[in-house]
């Protein structure tokens, strides 16, 4: 591979590609949302558009159950590897809007402290827009310095943030030509611009929906408060009661199968540069909190967490309305580790609230979407592959880290299509990701572009 020659054409259409990704942004592909469906359609005809301009053979807007799925591929010839590509063009809602110093879906080139080259902002620019984007700009700096050294498929699907419910059923559907060699995926973060790093884990998660019903109906507070069970204050007790003084979760059998990691691979982890007091100043906060006995960086990687997304109930408009309501609502998501499953702790989640619950309301609890958690060994030839490609643009050997989110299709295409899953981010954690001004950095954005035609050819040139 030529890489100079890359190099050069990245440089010389470097307005283009930006131009390109900016105007995919303008479109609010927000997949939560059924009033954005055209959009989201729009932005699966707009990357369709761009694989066929950048030179694959055939691209299609392939329909699934929800959201369709943009498959394309350019096979050179059946005896070379094929990297599969997945990502995705759908976005997070933006809310909260007042939040937001630029409109979300008006894309804006701003500097910043992390960022001095600039970063773009809008939703969707890291997650996962930008990072779906750079490999398709790498692709057509491949094919048109002509060092595409193997074949390529593309899988690039619009429902990720509601967790990927028709992207399963579509694979199996489409196996027949999903073979492949390695899935690259784009939508995880490195630690920072001076260190890469490749997420080695991926969390899981199970999302469960609590409902808490009292009486039949919202009753005068001064009548009834004190008489019957207010279902916000269970609710925030049964919440609340989920942890101990120590941050262990108190879910009985939660913790049986998660795996704990031994003393070097602690200690490896350890070695990933992390700042507290800068942790702190990124979010504005004195002091920080989790399970006792582990480290921030292990908290969010190898530990399994229970967070309430959202909570609700009773009375929120303007001034004060004396209510007891009748229902309170939360939205409670977990991060799981190998060997956790999500569908055990969902009914681990769901046996232990329906237990506790004081006789005098009725729980419900509904589970949403989840996902397994997913290990990829440091010794196989796509991290390899990855790793080395990041060494030669950052001039710096990766850390391997474990990430906290959650991509549950990393474990369905294990499953499904027997491949490992190169988790090859170039975002930042304090991107913003899914909250108010998410941005990318424009340093990040070409690295990316520059950096996965290396690991096109390191992959292919692998004894
Ligand atoms: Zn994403």
């Amino acid at each position: 591979m030529d890489s100079a020659a890359i190099k050069n054409y990245i440089e010389q259409n470097k307005e283009r590609f930006l131009n390109e990704l900016m105007d995919l942004l303008k479109i609010p592909s927000i997949s939560a949302k059924s009033d954005y469906k055209d959009a989201v359609l729009q932005t699966a005809e707009a990357v369709k558009q761009r694989l066929l301009e950048a030179g694959v053979d055939k691209a299609e807007v392939s329909p699934s159950k929800g959201n369709p799925i943009v498959y394309a591929e350019k096979i050179i010839s059946p005896t070379l590897p094929t990297v599969i590509v997945y990502g995705h063009y759908d976005v997070q809602p933006a809310e909260p809007l007042d939040l937001w110093d630029s409109p979300p879906f008006e894309p804006v080139i701003k500097k910043t402290a992390v960022h001095p080259d600039g970063a773009i902002f809008a939703r969707g620019a890291c997650d996962d827009k930008g990072q779906m984007y750079m490999h398709v700009k790498a692709f057509e700096s491949m094919m048109k310095t002509n060092s595409l050294p193997c074949n390529v498929k593309f899988m690039i699907e619009g429902e990720e943030e509601v967790g990927s419910p028709s992207l399963g059923p579509w694979i199996i559907e489409n196996k027949s030509r999903l073979n492949g060699d390695v899935i690259l995926i784009s939508d995880t973060s490195m630690i920072a611009n001076d260190t890469p790093s490749i997420d080695t884990g991926l969390r899981g998660l199970a999302y469960m929906e609590v409902e808490v019903s009292g009486p039949n109906r919202d009753l005068h507070s001064g009548v009834y408060g004190g008489a019957v069970a207010n279902p916000i204050n269970v609710l925030c007790k049964l919440i609340a009661d989920c942890h101990d003084e120590n941050k262990h979760i108190t879910i009985p059998g939660f913790y049986d199968k998660v795996v704990e990691l031994s003393n070097a691979e602690r200690a490896d982890m350890a070695l990933a540069p992390f700042h507290l007091d800068e942790f702190k100043k990124d979010l504005n906060v004195s002091d920080i909190m989790g399970e006792k006995g582990y480290s921030t960086i292990e908290r969010t990687g190898i530990r399994p967490t229970l967070d309430v997304n959202g909570i609700w109930g009773g009375y929120i408009g303007e001034g004060a309305k004396t209510v007891l309501p009748a229902k309170a609502f939360a939205k409670i998501s977990m991060r799981l580790v190998p060997n956790q499953n999500s569908q055990e702790i969902s009914a681990l989640f769901q046996k232990h609230f329906e237990s506790v619950a004081p006789a005098s309301v009725k729980v419900k609890v509904t589970p949403h979407h989840g996902g397994e958690p997913v290990v990829v060994s440091t010794e196989s030839k796509g991290y390899k592959a990855a790793s080395a490609a990041m060494e030669s643009t950052f001039g710096k050997k990766p850390v391997p880290t474990r990430g906290g989110g959650s991509i549950p299709i990393v474990a369905l295409f294990k499953k499904e299509l027997g491949l490992d899953s190169i988790l090859f981010g170039f975002g930042l954690d304090s991107d913003a990701l899914h909250s108010p001004n998410e941005h990318y950095g424009l340093f990040n954005y070409y690295k990316g572009i520059e950096t996965i035609p290396l690991f096109y050819s390191n992959f292919t040139n692998q004894k």
